[in-house]
């Protein structure tokens, strides 16, 4: 019950909460969160503590930035559940092996994220955490509100209790294992008829094909990519094959950083997350920056200025929605990153391949 009742507020906070007028209502109240964040970090993370040194917690956009490797190498000391690496990993590969979908330490979730760029991270997170996600998530994707009958289905890798926590209500979910064969999805969703699909777009890619071949019957009335970096010629074809714009959620092992809005626009999810924009110089493009995440909503793993292996570039025009979230035109994947500051070393003209 717990769960629930911090999975609803959530929701409630997200989807009908919190507006602000202009972009600088909103710093401050955001400014006001991360401070929030930093004071527990520092009293409860001996790693981060150690990293920001004597430095006033108000300077802390000039605190040193970590990544992934620092992320796992201090992984001991930066979580502030006490919980080792080695027992983390061993936990989470046993449950994935054994196709154990509940793989704990106490109270707390941990997990291995699929990952874009092969490395694998270990995530804990704790079941108020976990709940909040889940409400934030329901709150940003579901077209109507949280008591509507809706039928899920779910593409997941291995399941986890991330998302089995989604759950509620006349809400339905359906796990759908990326292991099974192409042939068996199709048939399932024949059979259930979910109104909504959740799926890498290499899976919508290969949906939209059996729809095109007509061995798929049945249609979705939204259509969410998830996990991996959409291509745009994939998010054509799948778009054009079911006639519905291609919703979109960012996100990984550091957090869940943009969605779309109701005009399919991705934004950046900063009402539970900072994003610090590092321009990329020299780029052909101004807009083009790789975010530095600093999460105020999480406290067993805290993500405190991580500056992540993705490209993003910033839309060009506002979004007509109206929200002060900046809007993301595209989210380039690791692989691009490298030729980035291959380019700025050696001063190469770029040019950015759509597929990547
Ligand atoms: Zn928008």
């Amino acid at each position: 019950m717990k769960g629930l009742a911090a999975l609803l507020m959530q929701y409630i906070r997200v989807r009908y909460g919190r507006r602000w007028s202009n972009r600088e209502a909103f710093g401050r109240w955001q400014e006001r969160q991360v401070l929030r964040q930093l004071r527990y970090v520092q009293a409860n993370s001996p790693y981060y503590r150690e990293l920001w040194g004597d430095r006033p917690l108000t300077q802390w956009r000039q605190f040193p930035a970590i990544d992934k490797a620092a992320m796992m190498k201090h992984f001991d000391r930066l979580n502030t559940a006490g919980i080792r690496k080695e027992a983390a990993m061993e936990v989470a590969l046993k449950a994935e092996s054994s196709r154990n979908f509940h793989p704990r330490i106490g109270d707390i979730t941990v997990g291995l994220s699929s990952g874009t760029s092969g490395s694998r991270g270990l995530f804990l997170v704790s079941e108020r955490e976990q709940a909040a996600w889940s409400g934030t998530m329901l709150a940003k994707l579901l077209p109507g509100p949280l008591w509507k009958a809706e039928k899920v289905a779910f593409f997941l890798r291995a399941n986890s209790n991330l998302y089995e926590s989604v759950r509620s209500g006349k809400l339905q979910f359906e796990y759908f294992d990326l292991l099974e064969p192409i042939e068996r999805h199709v048939e399932r969703l024949n059979d259930y008829r979910p109104g909504i699909w959740a799926a890498p777009p290499s899976v919508l890619r290969m949906l939209a094909e059996k729809k095109r071949e007509g061995q798929l019957t049945t249609i979705p009335h939204r259509i969410i990519s998830v996990a991996e970096v959409l291509d745009p010629i994939d998010a054509a074809m799948i778009q054009e094959t079911f006639g519905l714009p291609l919703h979109q959620v960012y996100q990984c092992t550091e957090g869940f950083l943009a969605s779309t809005c109701r005009y399919g626009t991705l934004h950046l999810n900063e009402d539970v997350v900072h994003i610090e924009k590092e321009y990329v110089q020299g780029e052909l493009s101004a807009r083009k920056f790789v975010p530095i995440v600093t999460d105020f909503s999480r406290t067993t793993q805290p993500i405190i200025r991580y500056r992540l292996n993705d490209v993003l570039t910033e839309a060009a025009t506002p979004c007509p929605c109206g929200s002060v979230f900046t809007a993301i035109e595209q989210i380039e994947g690791g692989a691009t990153i490298s030729f980035i500051w291959r380019a700025q070393r050696t001063g190469d003209l770029l040019r950015f391949s759509p597929i990547i």
